[in-house]
């Protein structure tokens, strides 16, 4: 172990997953900073999303369905329109990834309303690890038109044509990072520092060369990080592998990069960015999504891939203003509320630019709204 970089904050109580993944590293020595990801949202007893519901203002993070209904709304006319443009298929399985509260679901339902046969076709699939969530999902959707299935993996869900949605959900899975170093790579890894606090080190030897991620920089400056998504890429090889033998398209939004370099780690605990080491379990640990490598994964399955775009143009584009406005003249007495809202949702520095959607179709079908001029 070198280069001890990072480690706990003093005085932060020590969580029960830290002391047994402090037991695991002196045992089995340093492990990856995607084993340490997995382990803090997703340890059976301990890990972040298995025990709690963390989001909103009582929580540790808002997403977009949580800040205004029309979010939810404008994708679930999305999905309307691309269903329509897919011929209109019966059944139509309706799968959302990491559905949070199920605001999303719930929203994009009602508004689908207007189109009462597309309601009738939709199956309703849920992928969803997190009993909590599951729980709170059902609450949500319990007065919702179609009854959903709950699922652990996409690939559970049966087959058939589909549309995916998919918010803030690929942020959560686990990456690994590499970090350039004396000439040549290293994988980074959590390890102990000398006082047994967990800290950040490097491997010892230079990883497989194809586990670094592709495209890397001829000359990177030593310091230089890199990362790379396997579960994310396992995704989308499996939504691909779906989309080469039935209709199917799937819209992605997450705070996210078009390729590169950079560490992008970053824990978040009650609104608030926090040591992703400390306390591991009791705050959320994500990473951006690097859109340019899940394309590839994609177009390397022959799928199509369109963006990402800006959410404020993906937003805009699907009417977000003519709906914020037709909102305000239905509830005058919300109005300065919705408009916060949209503004929320779009403003360049609020989530406007850093959030991003990506939209995959099946070879054949119609560029998706408002894609038509960004396939990749
Ligand atoms: N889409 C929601 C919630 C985002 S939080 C929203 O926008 O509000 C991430 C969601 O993904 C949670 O529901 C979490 O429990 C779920 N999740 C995280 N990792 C998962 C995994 N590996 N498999 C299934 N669901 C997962």
């Amino acid at each position: 172990m070198t280069n001890a970089v990072h480690h706990e904050e003093p005085g932060a109580a020590a969580s029960m997953l830290g002391e047994a993944l402090k037991r695991r590293i002196r045992e089995h020595g340093p492990m990856t900073v995607a084993d340490y990801m997995e382990a803090c949202l997703a340890d059976p007893k301990h890990g972040y999303y298995r025990n709690r519901d963390p989001l909103g203002a009582s929580g540790d993070f808002t997403t977009a369905p949580e800040v205004s209904q029309m979010f939810g709304e404008l994708i679930g006319l999305w999905c309307v329109t691309v269903w329509r443009s897919m011929g209109a298929p019966v059944p139509v399985a309706l799968i959302e990834l990491g559905p949070g509260r199920g605001t999303l679901m719930a929203d994009a339902l009602r508004a689908a309303q207007v189109v009462p046969q597309f309601l009738r076709a939709v199956r309703l699939h849920l992928v969803e690890s997190s009993p909590v969530l599951r729980a709170r999902q059902a609450e949500t959707l319990q007065s919702a038109v179609v009854t959903p299935s709950w699922h652990d993996e996409l690939a559970q869900v049966p087959p058939g044509p589909a549309l995916i949605v998919a918010n803030e959900f690929f942020d959560a899975l686990p990456v690994r990072q590499f970090v350039h170093h004396g000439g040549g790579w290293r994988e980074r890894l959590v390890g102990l520092d000398a006082a047994g606090r967990l800290a950040f080190c490097l491997s010892q030897d230079a990883p497989e060369p194809e586990a670094l991620p592709p495209g890397l920089p001829a000359r990177p400056a030593d310091g230089t990080v890199a990362e790379r998504c396997p579960a994310a890429e396992g995704i989308v090889a499996a939504i691909a592998a779906r989309a080469g033998v039935q209709p199917l398209a799937a819209l992605l939004i997450d705070y996210g990069y078009g390729g590169g370099c950079g560490d992008t780690l970053q824990a978040v605990r009650r609104h608030r960015y926090a040591d992703p080491l400390a306390e591991p379990g009791r705050a959320d640990i994500t990473a951006h999504v690097d859109f340019a490598a899940l394309a590839r994964v994609a177009r390397a399955h022959g799928v199509n891939a369109w963006g990402p775009i800006s959410q404020a143009r993906f937003l805009l584009s699907l009417g977000l203003a003519h709906r914020a406005e037709r909102l305000m003249r239905d509830n005058p007495e919300h109005a300065s509320d919705i408009a916060a809202a949209a503004c929320r949702l779009v403003e360049a520095e609020q989530m406007g630019e850093l959030f991003k959607a990506m939209a995959l179709t099946s070879p054949r079908l119609a560029a998706p709204p408002p894609f038509a001029e960004c396939l990749t």
